[in-house]
């Protein structure tokens, strides 16, 4: 898998005697979780992945040399059953998900380590992953965050349509591949399909509302697109990476600085 982490913090290129001596206290290690799942006709199935690999490698270049963070090998599989029924979609169930989480959590523990960042790019995992930072927080007592996404940041120029619900393989992730990886971009084969209009709003909707209805690809998005790749563009793209990279680059500091009252 493509990734832009450098090779210098990649916790799995270390040694265990390198790994014993680590600042315990101080280290901050980063689980990334993403997904392998379809991404219409133009995207390949790992996006959610390369976005992650790109957004965190970007956000961890900006750290100084010297700040003790890692980032652990990707869990690549997520919660994806709301896109099962494409071929290539690759789902395990939510209790497989905790189950891997949660283990990878008990061996940071025990290895010593007190601050653990769970960072999420797969809207599948959101919530399983809110629970995971509370549970492991609770019951092995370490300091752990969560990190969603963008980190927060606001992409620019992108509608309010879009923004609402270009919710999966549009402009925003086509983008970012564009960018980041085109020859992994099919741009004669861009679909586009919305699910709800952010000048019609309805009671129920899939997203972004007090009452919802659970949503199934299948359902609501044949092609497996909800947003409209055709405005993306490379330059975009990277301008968003870089906004996102900031933003995540922030997060990462502020939890390395955080300490829980003795
Ligand atoms: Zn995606």
């Amino acid at each position: 898998m493509k990734t832009w982490v450098a090779d210098s913090r990649r916790f799995s290129y270390l040694n265990w005697k390198q790994v014993e001596a680590l600042p315990k206290q101080e280290t901050l290690l980063i689980l990334p979780t993403a997904a392998i799942e379809q991404h219409g006709h133009h995207l390949p199935l790992a996006t959610d992945t390369l976005i992650n690999n790109l957004l965190l490698g970007k956000a961890l270049a900006k750290l100084p040399a010297e700040a003790p963070v890692y980032a652990l090998e990707p869990i690549c599989y997520g919660k994806s059953n709301e896109h099962l029924g494409f071929p290539g979609t690759l789902s395990v169930s939510a209790s497989t998900f905790m189950q891997v989480v949660r283990d990878i959590g008990v061996s940071v523990a025990q290895a010593g380590f007190r601050k653990l960042a769970i960072y999420n790019t797969h809207g599948g995992n959101s919530s399983l992953v809110d629970v995971l930072a509370r549970d492991l927080r609770a019951d092995f007592g370490l300091r752990t965050f969560a990190l969603y996404g963008s980190g927060g940041a606001r992409y620019d120029g992108v509608s309010a349509q879009e923004r609402t619900y270009g919710l999966h393989a549009g402009e925003i992730e086509t983008a970012f591949l564009l960018s980041a990886a085109p020859e992994l971009v099919d741009a004669s084969a861009y679909t586009v399909n919305y699910i709800a209009d952010v000048e019609k709003p309805e009671t129920l909707l899939p997203e972004n509302a007090a009452a919802t209805f659970a949503w199934l690809t299948r359902d609501i998005a044949p092609g497996g697109v909800m947003g409209d790749p055709r405005p993306a563009t490379a330059e975009k793209g990277a301008r968003w990476a870089e906004q996102a990279a900031e933003r995540i680059a922030e997060a990462l500091e502020a939890m390395l600085r955080w300490k829980d009252p003795a």
